[in-house]
């Protein structure tokens, strides 16, 4: 792919970026393989765990500046760029301060003899992320790793070049050494050369079922530990009790939130049969209000999707799903005029053979479900191929949990948007991936864990 920056808010080209050729690749492998079989991968902990409190204290220092870019480089409203650098430098600080208590030895009782558990770095790494949060995403691979001792190579989406350099910039700066963090503009296949690799360890992956499922199987090919984080199709489940109010409120943010491009959105509202017309009625609405434009101006709500091609997927996504029986109740359209926009969307009558029906909707689209009950409602959430995270609203916690227990993905919310944060897991089951990225499980993706035994006898 091109390395380009195009401000999709007027689909104008501000930069191209050469491609890093299989030297380059082969340069940073060298080096990067040479760190991890250095003292500092291999050596204590705590020579690395200051790298990230700098980096958490230069993001700090750098909200406003970090924000601009992503927002200009990938359409975030800048408001949500602010938060999401932000979240970059609390995760950078809490690895910084947890991270030596997570990866610290573990005793075993055993009738064998003393035993314990080391935690130890497995080599280089290749990771593969998207552009959705430009930062956010690469944090989640950088300072768990960093912490570990695994030097990482990344490849980052071909449409946000800008903030991948400057990510890579910031980490040098915050005082990690060459090859702890290199990023390379680079082809699919250049990224399956580097997975073959001898000297690579794991792969982790964020983004498309398509492109996990390349990178998993080469990894697998040559047997390399792989993590999946990948789409989801989320429900958003309102009871018949549920704090309406609040449900459309936190639903439309849900749904709308980084014009609709997040994993984890809330992209099929379940409604209990008794509120459904009300809350589909207040979620219209709130649509309709929706102030559509410069996503670097404070007062607006929604901005444009990512790129021209994302607009266009998206249209033909909504147009099929109309074809195939799906009743439009708002929108539908791009929005004429420069920029990659496209109006708040809602969908009903979505029948089970349509194939909205299980497609992920990459922007700002809804689709509304009406369930008799509560058996329905996780009968639909779970006839997904996805299982990534969802939300149950209901002023009854009991039932909410029931709920909660019983929808098959990797995170459920009660009455909140599937949220993140640097100490919870994050992650999905079936087709959403596998694997946690964050908390404590976060950094024994890729640590290797070496049981020693003194035996007794
Ligand atoms: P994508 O096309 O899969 O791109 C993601 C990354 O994979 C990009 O760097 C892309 O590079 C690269 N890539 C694509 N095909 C590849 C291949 N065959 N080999 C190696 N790398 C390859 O994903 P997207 O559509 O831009 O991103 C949105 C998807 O990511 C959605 O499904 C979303 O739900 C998911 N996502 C999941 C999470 C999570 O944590 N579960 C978080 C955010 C997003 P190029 O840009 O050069 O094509």
């Amino acid at each position: 792919m091109a390395y380009q920056t195009v401000n999709p808010a007027t689909n104008k080209l501000i930069k191209a970026y050469d491609n890093h050729s299989d030297a380059d690749v082969e340069a940073a492998l060298k080096t990067a393989h040479a760190l991890y079989k250095s003292d500092w991968a291999k050596g204590s902990i705590d020579q690395r765990l200051p790298v990230l409190h700098r980096l958490a204290d230069l993001i700090d220092s750098r909200v406003e500046e970090l924000a601009k870019i992503a927002s200009e480089e990938m359409g975030k409203l800048i408001g949500q760029s602010r938060g999401e650098v932000k979240l970059c430098a609390q995760i950078a600080r809490y690895y910084a301060d947890n991270a030596k208590e997570f990866l610290k030895p573990v005793p075993y009782q055993s009738e064998l003899g003393e035993a314990w558990v080391e935690h130890h770095p497995i080599g280089v790494l290749m990771a593969v992320e998207p552009w959705n949060f430009p930062y956010y995403q690469l944090m989640r691979v950088l300072a768990p790793n960093l912490a570990a001792g695994n030097p990482v190579l990344v490849k980052h989406a071909s449409i946000v070049p800008h903030c991948a350099e400057v990510f890579a910039h910031l980490v040098r700066e915050a005082g990690a050494p060459e090859g702890a963090w290199t990023n390379l503009f680079i082809s699919s296949d250049q990224v399956a050369n580097i997975i073959a690799d001898d000297r690579v360890q794991g792969a982790a992956l964020t983004g498309s079922e398509k492109a996990g499922s390349a990178v998993a199987s080469q990894a697998a090919k040559y047997v390399k530990k792989s993590t999946l984080e990948l789409g989801g199709n989320d429900v958003f489940v309102v009871l018949d009790d549920a704090d309406l109010e609040k449900a459309v409120k936190i639903g439309v943010q849900a749904r709308l939130q980084n014009a609709g491009q997040v994993c984890t959105a809330a992209k099929r509202f379940i409604l209990h049969e008794k509120i459904a017309d009300a809350f589909l009625d207040k979620l219209t609405q709130a649509f309709q209000a929706v102030k559509i434009g410069d996503p670097l101006d404070e007062s607006t709500k929604l901005g444009p999707l990512s790129s021209k091609e994302a607009q266009e997927t998206l249209t033909k996504q909504v147009n099929e799903a109309v074809k195939n029986g799906a009743t439009l109740k708002l929108g539908g359209k791009p929005v004429q005029g420069e920029g990659s926009f496209f109006e708040p969307t809602i969908l009903t009558d979505i029948a089970r053979d349509n194939p909205a029906y299980y497609e992920e909707f990459f922007g700002p689209v809804a689709q509304v479900y009406v369930v008799k009950d509560d058996d329905a409602a996780v009968k639909l959430a779970n006839d997904s191929h996805y299982g990534l995270g969802g939300a149950v609203f209901s002023q009854n916690i009991d039932r909410a949990k029931k709920m909660a227990s019983r929808i098959e993905t990797g995170m459920v919310y009660i009455n909140w948007l599937t949220d993140t944060a640097a100490e919870l897991p994050f992650g999905g089951v079936k087709r959403s991936g596998y694997g946690r990225e964050l908390s404590d499980l976060g950094i024994k993706e890729f640590v290797n864990q070496k049981l020693v035994v003194v035996h007794k006898g």
